[in-house]
């Protein structure tokens, strides 16, 4: 059954709430940017309409025009530090003007205004400055983008630093790749994406919105790995069933398996288990119960049918002061350990 795109991307959102990484690509002169320039609007949009960005909003005005303080454009580019500063004013020039630029369109206007023929690529110095930025906070947006504009010519180095934060995003972000070959990006950050397949045979005129309707020109592919996000919430779901139950040996399974994260990998599940315990601390307030009934939220009306607020605080607390002692370099898998331990009591005590 066919979907169209726009439905697809909303469902995407949707699903990924806090942050993802999709892939716009198919061959040159397809509209795969302007279908990609039309996610970022959606996704910031202060005012949807009918599920559609407004147009009219702060963001969609910034976002428009791509100057938004959030939105993060790597372009592939000579190595040469006399371009950087103007390069970006040119590239956006150009794509407002033809959004279906391609990539030896550009190399041409890198030569005559830019005045260099050395062959572009995203090198990854340009990476780790992005990933600098992501540590900071929003500036204003609701989802911070990071756009990776004919993302195949990503060298080597750079990719792998790009699969570093695909694999544990920051809070509110989504990655925008687009790409006019797919199989050209590294498999492990490919299988990370969702992937819109957007056809060359749309049209070759430009358009400001895309033509949502013609659903038969697209096609789509889920990321082949689960989100981090599903991930965490996977692992959250077993850590409180084996704290309720007292369950040693998973406990131990699932500590393994943390462990084996990359750094941080404890602060940022607990974390994630802060913000659901928050979660459901307002779920047992509020008492609503036309929350969307996803798999997450099945888990969690059943979690907090069994629990006081009085609980969920404790559990909370003791979380909380756990991540200060991981923030400062205690030995982690011990401290998860110990937590645990503390959590099976307030459990049984409540
Ligand atoms: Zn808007």
């Amino acid at each position: 059954m066919h979907i169209s795109p726009k439905i697809y991307i909303q469902n995407l959102i949707k699903k990924n709430n806090s942050s993802g990484s999709i892939l716009f690509y198919g061959l040159n002169n397809g509209p795969k940017f302007s279908l990609a320039h039309y996610a970022i609007q959606m996704l910031n949009c202060y005012q949807l309409k009918n599920q559609e960005p407004c147009g009219v909003c702060n963001a969609c005005v910034k976002l428009k025009a791509l100057n938004h303080p959030d939105l993060h454009i790597i372009l592939p580019l000579p190595n040469e530090k006399k371009i950087d500063g103007r390069a970006l004013a040119v590239w956006k020039k150009h794509i407002i003007k033809n959004n279906q630029l391609n990539f030896e369109e550009w190399k041409k206007i890198i030569a005559s205004e830019l005045g260099t023929e050395k062959e572009p690529a995203i090198i990854s110095e340009k990476i780790s400055q992005i990933s600098s930025i992501l540590k900071l906070r929003n500036f204003e947006a609701k989802k911070r983008i990071v756009l990776i504009w004919y993302a195949e010519k990503l060298n080597p180095i750079a990719s792998n630093k790009i699969l570093k934060m695909l694999e544990e995003p920051p809070d509110k972000t989504y990655f925008i790749f687009v790409a006019s070959d797919k199989d050209e990006l590294i498999d492990t950050v490919r299988s990370r994406l969702e992937r819109i397949h957007v056809k060359e045979k749309i049209s070759a005129q430009n358009y400001v919105t895309p033509n949502t309707s013609k659903e038969s020109d697209y096609s789509f592919e889920s990321n082949t790995s689960e989100s981090p996000a599903d991930e965490n919430f996977k692992k959250f779901q077993t850590w409180m069933r084996a704290c309720h139950s007292k369950n040693i040996v998973e406990l131990s399974g699932l500590n393994l398996e943390i462990s084996k994260r990359k750094k941080r990998g404890y602060q940022s599940f607990m974390n994630f288990c802060v913000n659901k315990l928050s979660f459901c601390c307002r779920y047992i307030v509020q008492n609503k119960e036309h929350a969307p009934s996803n798999e997450e939220m099945v888990f969690i009306r059943k979690f907090c049918k069994h629990l006081k607020l009085k609980t969920l605080v404790l559990l909370l607390e003791e979380i909380e002061s756990s991540i200060y002692y991981l923030e400062r370099n205690a030995n982690s898998k011990i401290l998860f350990l110990s937590l645990s331990i503390n959590l099976f009591k307030i459990f049984d005590e409540n």
